[in-house]
């Protein structure tokens, strides 16, 4: 026996949250409006994160907690109004939820044809990467408040990407020779049972599937329950898919999702970190940048410089999406830029590989690169790192400097009517 064994993972919502005893010391205000606003969006977190991540002390002013608690900075006070009065009705909620922009930048529009029929379960935006939804996969082990894809936890069956048409989606990749990476996503694909996760990854390591080169797994697991690769029933198991992928010569990628060098301080996720790395798999980092959680240089470079002591490839800085609780996570991006590059310049160069921050709009992965005076006039230099179209990636792209702007939508172009990708 250790003290890994027999920590078995216990949910909370907004049902049972009054069993978790950390929220006592609340004021009676904030447990109130914790119900207002769990009627908006989703709410769901395990007892690692309350046991190990929030410090009570600093709660309801705790950075984990403002991201996975519901809390009243996350609804505008119009709509917090509506949930709260007497006629507040399932219309109604259904009205505020299509004023939070549900499905940002053409998602949907991502999803490929086969036969003249939707491949459900997939999004193919670009040429070598597919993003893959398993049915199963479609939960978190704790829900983040700034997700984007906070309508697929509240049961909008429209909105969400979810499969269990394998056979489409295997013939569909089989016949696509251009992609060389499959991204595992969700949701969480680590939620997953490890004989589930093996029934949809195992096909790809056959002889059909030669031209894919990466598995890439999207997670939150290592944060929110590391002893996913401790102790769990199939942690054996998981791990050994793992070292099979590996063998199998192709290699895979754990994506890794921590928003705060918070996340990296226990010592289970250490041994998780390394449980991973055992199996030949790289561990890289991404996040979203977002006010009120994250949104100083002595957070990123003391989460990148940690990361990168454990080996964990910094990969990735986000922009928040346009959609949910934005209003309370944005952050301007002339901020976001200079967070990025404060943080960058007190590392090693084998940290500068990062690249952000990076905003997945429906023309591609635009990264703000700088912001300069061109002819007299202040502008954000941004380039696509990802784009629709292949002829795009690298180009410069210039707009007009705003320090409001949070997005892509905010932006002018500099020195033309139109941006050249808006035709
Ligand atoms: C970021 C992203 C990917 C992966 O892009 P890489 O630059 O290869 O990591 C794939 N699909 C979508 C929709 C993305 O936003
Ligand atoms: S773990 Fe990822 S998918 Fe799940 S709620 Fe958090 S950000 Fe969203």
């Amino acid at each position: 026996m250790s003290k890994f064994d027999n920590y078995k993972i216990k949910y909370y919502n907004i049902n049972n949250v009054s069993e978790i005893k950390e929220l006592k010391n609340l004021p009676e205000n904030d447990l109130e409006s914790m119900k207002i606003v769990a009627k908006l969006l989703p709410f769901r977190v395990n007892n690692f994160v309350i046991e190990n991540l929030i410090d009570w002390k600093k709660a309801p002013n705790d950075p984990i907690f403002k991201m996975t608690f519901p809390h009243r900075g996350l609804v505008r006070d119009k709509h917090y109004e509506l949930l709260r009065s007497s006629s507040f009705n399932n219309e109604i909620l259904n009205r505020i939820r299509s004023e939070l922009n549900p499905h940002p930048s053409g998602q949907k529009s991502n999803v490929p044809m086969l036969e003249g029929k939707e491949v459900k379960g997939l999004q193919h935006k670009y040429d070598e990467t597919v993003l893959l939804f398993p049915r199963e996969g479609q939960t978190c082990h704790t829900y983040c408040t700034f997700c984007f894809r906070w309508p697929q936890f509240i049961g909008d069956k429209q909105l969400k990407f979810e499969t269990d048409q394998t056979k489409a989606i295997y013939r569909y990749i089989k016949n696509s020779s251009q992609i060389t990476d499959i991204l595992f996503t969700g949701g969480d694909p680590l939620v997953m049972p490890a004989k589930k996760l093996r029934a949809y990854i195992e096909p790809f390591l056959s002889a059909d599937f030669k031209h894919i080169k990466t598995i890439r797994i999207g997670s939150k697991a290592l944060s929110y329950w590391p002893f996913r690769f401790i102790s769990d029933e199939d942690t054996v198991a998981l791990l050994k898919l793992f070292r099979e992928v590996v063998k199998s010569g192709k290699h895979l990628a754990f994506m890794a999702h921590f928003n705060h060098w918070i996340e990296l301080e226990n010592e289970f996720v250490r041994k998780a970190i390394k449980n991973i790395q055992k199996t030949g798999a790289v561990i890289r980092s991404q996040s979203p940048i977002l006010s009120n959680i994250n949104d100083s240089s002595d957070v990123w470079s003391k989460m990148w410089r940690t990361q990168y002591q454990v080996g964990i490839v910094p990969y990735y800085m986000f922009v928040e999406r346009d959609t949910g609780a934005d209003h309370y996570f944005s952050v301007p991006l002339y901020k976001a830029y200079s967070i990025y590059c404060d943080s960058v310049n007190q590392l090693s160069g084998l940290c500068r590989t990062v690249r952000g921050p990076s905003m997945s709009a429906t023309p591609g992965k635009l990264n703000v690169e700088g912001i300069k005076e061109i002819n007299d006039k202040k502008v954000f230099v941004l380039k696509f790192l990802q784009a629709r179209q292949r002829e795009w990636v690298n180009k410069l792209v210039f707009a007009e400097y705003d320090e409001k702007a949070t997005w892509l939508n905010d932006l002018r172009p500099a020195f033309e009517n139109e941006f050249f990708f808006e035709e």
